[in-house]
């Protein structure tokens, strides 16, 4: 080991290399012989999309550190992890134990919650269970258990003189002769008993005579002492209370005589003690961490198990237009029966309109309250009459059946429906909705009235992370119970301090984990690894800065070294300009994209890399080379105008959107960006325009929409899921090369037709893979893994299928072509070389036309997406609206898809982009900036105009960034 790292070091660490040492990296489009990462330091990672970054950092650094970490497993565990393929490096050393925090495994589980992923709602649940006052949740009172010892000091406090009874009830209310029960008081010395209110004496009745009528209900107690009340009998008292509450399971009964009464004592008072915690007839169970758990029965909603939503048939999806009739498709899930004009559906469909008089003709809105509830709601108890089969024909006949009801008939089949696709089908019909039992909080009604500080542990979860640390600051508990919970509190308020520091001031703890952004997502985990405080760990993560504004970039990078502080190895692949600057040291990829990538341009210190003449990232760093802000910005040909916006925490806002040029909408992370425009603008144009059914976000109404004929969103998902989809399909470039290769003489003469060379469909392709050149492997706990086919090799097609060529090249050949090279193959087919223009116009050229969809980045994702875009014929009417396209996308990238979206612009189109970056939002013709803060304190247009006008908004912080860079 070469001592090129010599700057003084801890004992310990001065055994183990200072850096990672990778030699030989040859995974994807890697091409490193030697590298060297800094290990206990900030590292970031850069270079265009495509360069190999996440190959280095997530394929290979990542992958083998979770591979040599399964090797230490027994082989137990192991036979359930399977084997970890081994990624193309000839060696690492120096590997740390790795952990990766990305944006993508965003939990699904609709059980989780800020709360449980971030462990704070696993310590409030110790903290209510130790600390928490019991409420009764039917009179309020608090449920209080006693000990014997203050059960005792409580009838001490009983006027001296007085005698005191101690009762232990054994029998309430039931049937039985009970003589085991008095046989067995009577060995153990017991004299007195109460049988249905009247004493007996044990020692005078004869041993087993004394039995009940077996077909009655009792009442039998027994009776343990009578002490008079004195201090001096406070032994006595305590161990009679013990005995009694040990008999009777709990509960002890005092009746109190006063002193001097002579032999007609009377029972004056009666009192009665628990130590099971009991309230209105209800027992209390003892609290317990798990009674605050929504996932344990202990503790969650009976009525939803959990859940806090219930799904219900939305009307209003149900019902899309209203202005249709029924025939026309009004009811949206009998439409497509309906146009059939045959079928079961249909049948039902006249049947019912037939007993309930209803025109199927007439347009939804105007057949009457009455009819409307009819079909929907059905009609209880009356039969109608439904026919089939062809009337006159021997098949025809007629049954009655019990009209249900659209909507009750969806529900139900969601309900009994055992197959996936046929609930998807009617879910799409349904809204979910708070449930009604626990209003959402998940917890039942014992749980939700312990409270701690007069809240309920969903009184907190309510709270944002912001209100939240608030409230944990403020809270002194005192005595034993401030002592016992104070490691607890501590544990939360650090956690809360985390996720301060990341900028999730906004989110409430009980906010659901699927709905989070990738963003918010990745930063929570982040903020749970500081919790963890692990040294000696390497961090992967991927991009952080994703989702948040410059405004907040200063506090995750402070999180990032601190995660470093802790001694660990950060690394991080990230294009944000401060992020890169902020580094210890900079690794930058490139030169180019694929297989004009996969080497190490440059490595050092963020000056370093600017100096660094051949590094692409250190010309923007330096600013040799810069995205140049437009001369002059577009005027808007028109307006899109939502009203009265109040999805989420957007305040009754009324924003225009302009048409014909680029904007940009922005504002820092939930200052309501999304709610605004994937929360309505999308869906409400989706349905107007494409008849989708999404629910639309909360608002009055949209206007000037009239003039678009097409809204496409254009996202950084995946162009498919399976190894089927790939740049050539999805662009129909591949369609064309089919075609082209079925006019081949070759083809021609066998009489073979597109079809042929095809691996969808069966004939040309190779059967053992059907055609996916992989062949899938299930993994237990981990992403499925391909394995190439043995068969055909990854070929996907059968030997005479390969045996056509083109220019010396066979279909498959063709599909492991760049589309640079397909460009120069296919230049004399018209059609063809325009599509395959327009995928390296985006950038794209170093891309094989045959990719498999999976292994794409989300940025190359979206640019195959762009470029089917701009090879269609522009109508000049559409909306494109994006959400972050900057996502994975390095200086260089953002140039080019600065470019591409311009161009749409410039064919007619209106742009719309979510986005954070300053590049993009100076290039932009008009800005509306959402704010001022995220969550509560945001949801109003802080700003609009262009940026120039923007960067004179003091109140926005995107206006004041820009006035910097406008300057
Ligand atoms: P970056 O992180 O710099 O954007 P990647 O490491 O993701 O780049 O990709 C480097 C190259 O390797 C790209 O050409 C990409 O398309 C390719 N690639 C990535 N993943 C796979 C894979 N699973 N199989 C084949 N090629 C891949
Ligand atoms: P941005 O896009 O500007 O980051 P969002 O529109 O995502 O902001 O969020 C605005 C506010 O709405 C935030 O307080 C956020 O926590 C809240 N919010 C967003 N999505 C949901 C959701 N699915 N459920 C509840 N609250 C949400
Ligand atoms: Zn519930
Ligand atoms: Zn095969």
């Amino acid at each position: 080991m070469q001592a090129a790292h010599s700057t003084p070091r801890l004992h310990e660490a001065a055994r183990e290399p200072d850096f990672i040492e990778v030699i030989g990296s040859r995974e994807h489009n890697l091409h490193i012989d030697k590298l060297e990462v800094p290990k206990r330091q900030l590292v970031v990672f850069t270079g265009v999309s495509g360069s190999g970054k996440s190959s280095l950092a997530f394929d290979t650094l990542y992958a083998e550190g979770q591979r040599r970490y399964v090797e230490t497993l027994s082989s137990y565990a192991r036979q359930f992890l399977g084997q970890l393929q081994r990624p193309d490096v000839e060696h690492l050393r120096g590997l740390s134990p790795t952990i990766a925090i990305e944006q993508k495994s965003a939990s699904n589980n609709p059980r989780s919650t800020v709360g449980t992923i971030t462990e704070i709602y696993d310590y409030l649940r110790v903290l209510y269970a130790r600390a928490g006052e019991q409420h009764c949740h039917q009179c309020g009172k608090p449920v209080q258990a006693q000990t014997a010892e203050q059960i005792a000091a409580e009838i001490l406090a009983l006027p001296a003189g007085a005698r005191a009874t101690l009762i232990a009830p054994l029998v309430k209310h039931r049937k039985g002769e009970f003589r085991e029960l008095f046989d067995d008081l009577r060995a153990r010395g017991f004299l007195r008993i109460e049988v249905d209110g009247k004493a007996i004496r044990l020692d005078e009745v004869a041993e087993g005579s004394l039995k009940l009528e077996k077909h009655q209900k009792h009442t039998i107690a027994v009776i343990i002492d009578r002490v008079p009340v004195s201090a001096d009998n406070r032994q006595r008292l305590v161990e009679g209370v013990e005995l009694g509450l040990r008999e009777s399971k709990g509960e002890l009964e005092v009746s109190v005589e006063s002193a001097g009464k002579g032999a007609k004592k009377q029972a004056e008072a009666a009192l009665t003690f628990s130590v099971n915690r009991a309230c209105c007839g209800q027992s209390f169970p003892e609290l317990s961490p798990q009674s605050f758990s929504f996932n344990s029965p202990l503790g969650m909603c009976n009525a939803c198990n959990g859940l806090g939503t219930r799904l219900e048939v939305d009307p209003a999806l149900v019902i899309p237009d209203a202005s249709l009739s029924i025939r026309d498709g009004a009811i949206a899930p009998w439409a497509s029966a309906m146009a059939r004009g045959e079928g079961w559906t249909f049948r039902i469909a006249e049947s019912v309109a037939k007993a309930c008089k209803v025109n199927l003709d007439t347009p939804w809105k105007k057949l009457g309250a009455k009819k409307q509830q009819v079909v929907l709601f059905g009609m209880a108890g009356q039969k109608i009459a439904v026919a089939w089969g062809k009337e006159g024909s021997e098949s025809h006949g007629t049954f009655g059946m019990t009209w249900e009801g659209v909507i009750p008939g969806l529900m139900r089949r969601f309900r009994d429906s055992t197959s996936d696709t046929a609930r998807e089908q009617y879910r799409r019909f349904m809204r979910e909705i708070a449930c009604d039992a626990c209003g959402g909080r998940r917890l039942r009604p014992e749980t939700l009235s312990v409270r701690l500080a007069g809240r309920s542990i969903a009184d907190v979860t309510t709270m944002t992370v912001r209100e939240a640390a608030a409230h944990f600051d403020a809270l002194t508990l005192t005595g034993a119970r401030g002592q016992i919970t104070e490691g607890v509190r501590r544990e939360i308020t650090s956690r809360l301090g985390f996720l301060l520091n990341v900028g999730l001031e906004y989110l409430t703890l009980n906010r659901g984990g699927p709905t989070l952004s990738g963003g918010e997502a990745q930063r929570i985990r982040l903020a749970s690894q500081l919790g963890s405080e692990l040294s000696g760990v390497m961090y992967v993560l991927d991009e952080p800065s994703i989702g948040l504004h410059q405004r907040d970039n200063g506090r995750l990078i402070a999180t990032l070294r601190r995660l470093r502080d802790l001694g660990n190895t950060v690394l991080v692949v990230e294009h944000d300009e401060e992020t890169v600057l902020a580094a210890d040291h900079v690794i930058d990829f490139g030169p180019g994209a694929g297989h004009l990538g996969g080497k190490v341009i440059a490595a050092g210190t963020p000056e370093e890399i600017a100096r660094h003449p051949e590094s692409l990232t250190g010309a923007y760093l330096s600013g040799r080379i810069r995205i140049e802000t437009p001369k002059a910005r577009r005027t808007p040909k028109g307006w899109i105008s939502v009203l009265g916006a109040t999805e989420h925490n957007l305040k009754n806002i009324d924003v225009r959107l302009p048409l014909g040029v680029l904007t940009a909408v922005t504002g820092v992370s939930g200052a309501g960006k999304s709610s605004l425009v994937n929360g309505i603008l999308l869906p409400a144009l989706g349905r107007l325009l494409h008849g989708s059914l999404e629910p639309v976000g909360a608002h009055r109404a949209i206007e000037g929409l009239d003039v678009l004929d097409k809204v496409i969103a254009i996202d950084q998902k995946p162009i498919g899921r399976t190894p089927r989809s790939n740049p050539g399909t999805y662009t129909k470039a591949f369609d064309m090369i089919r075609e082209l290769f079925a006019q081949l003489p070759d083809a021609r003469a066998r009489g073979w037709e597109s079809g042929r060379f095809s691996f969808n469909v069966k004939g040309g392709r190779c059967e053992a893979c059907h055609g996916d050149g992989v062949v899938k492997v299930e993994m237990h706990f981990l992403a499925d893994v391909y394995v190439t086919c043995e068969v055909c090799k990854g070929k996907r097609y059968n030997e005479q299928t390969l045996s056509v060529r083109y220019k010396g090249k066979s279909i498959a050949d063709v599909l492991d072509t760049s589309i640079d090279e397909c460009l120069k193959l296919f230049e004399a087919v018209p059609e063809l070389k325009r599509i395959l223009t327009t995928l390296v116009d985006v950038g794209l050229g170093y891309v094989k036309i045959g990719q498999s969809a999976p292994t794409m980045s989300g940025g190359e994702a979206q640019r195959v997406k762009l470029s089917r875009e701009l090879s269609k014929r522009q109508t000049g009417r559409t909306l494109y609206v994006l959400d972050e396209p900057t996502t994975g996308l390095h200086f260089e990238d953002i140039r080019k898809l600065l470019g591409v979206l311009q161009r749409l612009v410039d064919a007619g189109n209106s742009v719309v982009v979510i986005e954070h970056n300053l590049d993009v939002i100076r290039c932009a013709d008009w800005l509306v900036d959402i704010g001022p803060e995220g969550g509560e304190g945001g949801g109003r247009v802080v700003a609009e105009g262009t940026p120039e006008q923007v960067a004179r908004v003091e109140a926005s912080y995107t206006g004041q960034f820009l006035a910097k860079l406008l300057r």
